[in-house]
């Protein structure tokens, strides 16, 4: 990992006013995690405490992101580097517009291409459908491996989905379950996770 470029990237963002976005943020959230992770997960844009905080996923929704990656065993330290779609929170936590997918994307596929993840994990359909630019029905997809820019992506819900409808944890567990087995197979074999 080129960690000139990353931290130039970071610089760029914290400074970027490529979209209307940027009049209403606290802080960008530019991403959180090793950026040496093998794992990179990509949620759809920072909401109040990530704002205000300028960490992704620390919110309601990254507390549950964290007990489940605890579950899988993977830590934010060493395992996995989460980003979003948009760095900039939407007011209200609005669904991002396409204009703003658009003028974002490039910062998360710089992030992509310079941390070379084995493993891609969307949370949402925000997620899937602005990394994929595809509209795809995340109940239809979820679990089903896809390929993009020749990587692997794991499509699943985003957590605040899971709270909003816990019904959804089981088949979100069978999704990250099929992580942990691809990280046993292109990362490391060795990988302990007493659940599976
Ligand atoms: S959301 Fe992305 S493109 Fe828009 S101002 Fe923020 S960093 Fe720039």
């Amino acid at each position: 990992m080129n960690e000139e470029k990353f931290e130039n990237l970071k610089n760029e963002v914290a400074f970027c006013k490529k979209c209307v976005l940027h009049r209403y943020r606290t802080n960008t959230v530019f991403g959180n995690g090793n950026p040496e992770a093998r794992i990179f997960l990509i949620g759809e844009g920072p909401g109040y405490d990530e704002d205000q905080q300028g960490i992704a996923f620390v919110g309601r929704s990254g507390q549950l992101l964290d007990k489940i990656l605890a579950a899988c065993n993977f830590t934010r330290e060493k395992h996995v580097f989460i980003g979003n779609i948009l760095k900039c929170r939407p007011p209200q936590n609005r669904t991002p517009s396409t204009d703003e997918i658009i003028a974002c994307l490039p910062y998360l596929e710089s992030q992509i291409e310079l941390i070379d993840p084995e493993i891609i994990m969307t949370l949402g359909a925000t997620a899937l459908r602005g990394l994929t630019g595809k509209n795809l029905k995340i109940t239809e997809v979820r679990g089903k491996w896809m390929i993009w820019n020749n990587r692997i992506v794991m499509p699943t819900y985003h957590p605040a989905a899971l709270l909003r409808n816990p019904n959804l944890k089981k088949d979100s567990w069978e999704d990250f379950k099929q992580v942990i087995l691809k990280y046993r197979e292109l990362v490391d074999p060795d990988h302990a996770c007493k659940y599976i």
